[in-house]
């Protein structure tokens, strides 16, 4: 793990680069949420980070982020994203552990997820596979609008998330990304305000493009332990 100090002033980085982007995309930098992706690092790594002014930390395994938040329990105002592909046997420990879920994937899944957390409903983001990769979990943009349907009494369904192909052309699929996010919100009604894309590599880019939440977690606490 990187000294505190070391993360504290990454994240200012981190900050100023998001400020940054918002300001060339005329966009106002508070209207973009950065959450910590910290996968793989301990509980010392997000302590450090939340020192330093971090609230929202996002996980990809269930297990590993139920410990660490109950290491971290004494942390205030603490927005935990599961940010990793949801299996239905973890469900009840997700809705335990997560007050937002990003990777809603089936109708199924937000049956489950409501009835866990009939009031008030999970807030819920629907993963958009763009690049149709069989290694990536997310729906294809075609099925999103049945899974509204079929998810939204379930569910708080708050916006799209996306992890797109690892190409140089990161834009066209952000772009693709909010397309779709407007698209939706106008046949479904709901305001779908979040877009939540970017990561170290291309956050910046995703900003340009409309995210209002970047995951990003290398460039705040460096490479990941293996
Ligand atoms: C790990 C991860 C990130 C952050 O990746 P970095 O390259 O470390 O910024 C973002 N989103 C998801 C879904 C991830 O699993």
């Amino acid at each position: 793990m990187l000294a505190e100090n070391e993360i504290a002033k990454r994240l200012q980085d981190v900050r100023d680069r998001i400020a940054h982007a918002a300001t060339r995309a005329r966009r106002r930098p508070d209207a973009i949420r950065l959450v910590l992706a910290s996968k793989t690092q301990p509980a010392a790594a997000i302590r450090a980070a939340y020192e330093a002014g971090a609230r929202d930390f996002g996980e990809n395994y269930i297990q590993e982020a139920a410990a660490k938040r109950a290491e971290l329990a004494d942390l205030r105002d603490v927005t935990w994203h599961l940010i990793g592909h949801l299996q239905s046997n973890k469900t009840a420990l997700a809705v335990g552990t997560f007050d937002v879920i990003q990777t809603l994937d089936s109708v199924r899944l937000a049956d489950a997820i409501g009835r866990l957390r009939p009031a008030p409903p999970m807030r819920a983001l629907i993963e958009i596979n763009l690049g149709g990769e069989a290694n990536k979990s997310g729906i294809p943009a075609s099925e999103a609008q049945s899974l509204i349907e079929g998810a939204r009494d379930k569910t708080d369904i708050i916006g799209l998330m996306t992890i797109p192909p690892h190409t140089e052309n990161a834009r066209r699929y952000f772009a693709e990304l909010r397309t779709l996010r407007d698209r939706l919100a106008a046949s479904s009604g709901l305001a779908l305000s979040e877009l939540s894309m970017g990561m170290t590599e291309d956050f910046e880019v995703a900003i340009e493009e409309g995210a209002t939440m970047v995951r990003v977690g290398r460039a705040v606490f460096g490479e990941r332990p293996a």
